[in-house]
């Protein structure tokens, strides 16, 4: 039988869950149902200064609203240091590792002299052939791997292909550090062993980091994981990501309004695709990703892209999810005679928002307790002359026997005619007195929504002051 499927998403919690995680833990995610595996979360949190309580619970907070989920207990790398420290003293046990007692002046001449040549590497091997008896007593030694000195390495990656790296470049880089804490090299490569990771899915800004993992897991004859280094995601001209390409974090992503289902589809093509094919229910996604058709060229964010498939899902979903979601928006629950008045023109206004947000700015009168707020901006809108005219409104309103849009377009056309007025006169103070402010909804599904009765009274708010 074949060995069950693991992988793992490895976020350290010093930021922020980013859209470029999601894709990573999405991919690690559908790798591990494809194959009736198990996905393990595992918190890096070893950088006790940088590790903040505030970004793992955004990381949390985000897979759960992304709608994943990971197997067993979150493990937390911090719990494991005594097995890394193990692992570093065996090495040292072993010569495969030694003590190196080089000052922070030493380095940093070291690193001016790999400068100058040109070297990707700098460390110059000062104490790699000391007998392990030699020590200078007034420094804290770090440990370093012993990395071989020619020749180069080789990484087999699912995307990346054969990938070879000039030993020389490597260095023997540190695996414990002064304070006897681990670095993330060693960590992260002891925890994959030791969890039974057979599937390594990451960025490709961590191909390195592989190189050099490889001199662990062989150093302690450990069976080295598939790895899929997924190149990494750029911004729309093609340079790096940054804060100026707007949304990065999910949470932020979250609040302007994106649904979860189009985050995950937009991710998933964000460098993998199946054909044209455009959407893909979950079932669908797990049934045709494959970790070879991942692209090798970097991918680029796409915003509109990423709205268009928003608006997608949005007008896909039906009446009582859009309801619900408003209402996690919001924060509250939605009166049942209030989402009776959303359902009336749901339709209506779902095709005009690309965003759940945009969908309840046309929607957040009906939410408001009555009387709306005016803005104050909007007040010179709702003059004596319009007051009239809304007055006029009111009369003709009321006259009104069956509610319907057709007999609101009816008056709307009759209530013009006799005042000679064009739409937006009316439409305009209307739309003030009714919802407080200017919201592009159709000023007869406004109304319809609204109801005679509701109608009448908020616009009688403004009458005979
Ligand atoms: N903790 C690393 C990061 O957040 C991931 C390391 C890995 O996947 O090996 O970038």
């Amino acid at each position: 039988m074949k060995e069950m499927v693991i992988t793992r998403f490895a976020p350290s919690p010093t930021g922020n869950l980013h859209i470029g995680g999601c894709r990573t833990l999405l991919y690690n995610w559908l790798f591990a149902k494809k194959y009736n595996g198990k996905l393990i979360l595992r918190i890096e949190d070893t950088d006790l200064k940088r590790s903040t309580d505030a970004a793992l619970q955004n990381i949390l907070e985000g897979i759960k609203w992304l709608g994943l989920n990971w197997d067993d207990e979150i493990a937390y790398q911090s719990d494991n240091i005594h097995r890394h420290r193990e692992i570093a003293f065996q090495l040292l046990k072993e010569g495969k590792a030694y003590k190196c007692y080089c000052t922070e002046e030493e380095l940093i001449k070291m690193r001016e002299e790999a400068i100058k040549k040109k070297k990707s590497s700098f460390y110059n091997n000062k104490w790699r052939d000391r007998e392990p008896s030699e020590q200078d007593k007034n420094i804290k030694p770090v440990i370093r791997i012993k990395t071989p000195q020619g020749g180069k390495t080789e990484i087999n990656d699912i995307v990346q292909g054969a990938v070879h790296f000039e030993n020389e470049d490597l260095d023997d880089f540190i695996i414990l550090r002064s304070d006897e804490s681990p670095t993330y090299l060693l960590a992260s490569a002891v925890d994959d062993h030791d969890m039974g990771i057979t599937h390594i899915i990451r960025g490709d800004d961590h191909l390195n980091n592989a190189a050099r993992q490889h001199h662990i897991f062989k150093a302690m004859s450990w069976k080295i994981p598939e790895y899929t280094h997924i190149p990494l995601i750029h911004s729309s001209d093609g340079t790096k990501l940054s804060k100026r390409d707007g949304a990065l974090s999910i949470s932020d992503y979250k609040s302007e309004g994106f649904l979860s289902k189009a985050i995950l589809n937009y991710l998933l093509r964000l460098g993998w695709s199946y054909g044209d094919k455009e959407y893909f229910s979950e079932d669908e996604m797990i049934k045709y990703f494959d970790v070879k058709n991942i692209h090798k060229s970097p991918a680029r964010l796409d915003n509109k892209k990423l709205l268009s498939i928003n608006s997608y899902y949005l007008n896909a979903e039906s009446e009582d999810t859009i309801i619900e979601l408003i209402s996690q928006s919001k924060g509250v629950g939605i009166p049942i005679e209030n989402q009776e008045k959303i359902k009336l023109i749901l339709e209506h206004v779902k095709t005009k928002s690309k965003t759940l947000n945009e969908l309840i700015e046309l929607i957040e009168y009906l939410l408001m307790e009555y009387p709306p707020i005016i803005d104050s901006d909007m007040m010179e809108v709702l003059n004596s002359e319009k007051i009239k005219l809304l007055e006029y409104f009111h009369r003709d309103l009321s006259s009104v026997k069956d509610w319907s849009i057709q007999e609101i377009t009816h008056l709307f056309e009759k209530f013009t005619n006799d005042q000679n007025i064009k739409l937006i006169d009316i439409a305009k103070p209307l739309r003030v007195a009714l919802t407080g402010r200017i919201v592009p909804t159709g000023i007869y599904e406004l109304i319809y929504a609204l109801g005679k009765e509701d109608t009448l009274t908020r616009i009688s708010q403004h009458l005979y002051k």
